[in-house]
């Protein structure tokens, strides 16, 4: 029975070890092309301690996000006009930080928290085309199941399905064929993925050397993290009311460990939302 029991837990197990972690661990990543999809300026911020780590050992890290923020503030004297540009220009500095160049974000510019009522083949055909130029060996993206489902913020949810989506579009080239007709792009199919907000981690990435990057980008939203979603003074921490800058580093140093995780899976994007990767 023991014996059994061992081949069975063998058979089970071993496929999703060998499916469900990365060939190469993550810290040994290099001339990688890397994709993070999101919906909002700071969805990323969760996982700058693996960008920041990736881009500076060797891969080239790309981060595409759908709206523009232009929506989050309870600033009644913020406009939507003006709030897209602050949240480019948090984003961008926090790229900064984590040395990526600003010629690596693209912002498709949807509206904050009107993603899902987007139209869905103009949005993944936009998507794809960027997967199609870029051609990233990697999507990290929300997770496209469990977790998020139950995190009941519109875009996100839109976003998780809208990544996976495109990831899947992409390789077909009879899908948005005028892709490759005329604009000379090539069918691309992504073999990797990371997710966020999974149920389901699988694999943990030691960022134990680059949370101090992760630190100074997350402090970059201070629109989104501070009582400057209330009031709306300038992008300078020190400008924040009484001792609220050194509260606020404080907390942003007392929650970024060292370690971030994800549902890593490899294989055709069909399967990317299988728990069984
Ligand atoms: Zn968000």
């Amino acid at each position: 029975m023991k014996n059994v029991l061992t081949i069975l837990a063998f058979l089970f197990l071993v496929p999703s070890l060998v499916f469900g972690q990365p060939e190469i661990p993550v810290e040994e990543w290099t001339g990688k092309t890397i994709l993070l999809i999101g919906a909002h300026p700071d969805d990323d911020a969760g996982r700058h301690g693996t960008l920041a780590m990736l881009q500076d050992n060797g891969n080239d890290v790309h981060i595409l996000l759908m709206t523009s923020g232009n929506v989050g503030t309870f600033d009644p004297n913020m406009t939507r006009t003006r709030l897209a540009k602050i949240r480019r220009q948090e984003q961008l500095a926090a790229m900064a930080d984590l040395g990526i160049p600003e010629s690596n974000y693209i912002n498709l510019g949807y509206t904050d928290g009107m993603l899902e009522f987007a139209d869905k083949e103009e949005v993944v055909r936009r998507l794809v085309y960027h997967i199609r130029d870029l051609k990233p060996d990697v999507l990290i993206a929300f997770e496209p199941g469990w977790g998020y489902q139950k995190w009941h913020k519109t875009d996100h949810r839109a976003a998780a399905y809208l990544a996976v989506d495109a990831a899947r579009a992409a390789e077909w080239f009879l899908l948005f064929p005028e892709q490759i007709e005329q604009d000379g792009l090539e069918a691309h199919g992504i073999r990797e993925y990371m997710f966020w907000g999974s149920e389901g981690n699988n694999t943990t990435v030691d960022i134990s050397d680059y949370v101090e990057n992760k630190i100074n980008s997350r402090s970059r939203h201070i629109s989104q993290f501070t009582s400057m979603r209330d009031n709306y003074i300038s992008s300078n921490l020190e400008d924040l009311p009484g001792d609220e800058a050194e509260q606020f580093l404080e907390r942003l140093r007392r929650t970024t460990g060292p370690e971030e995780h994800f549902r890593y899976y490899r294989g055709a994007p069909d399967g990317a939302g299988s728990r069984r990767d």
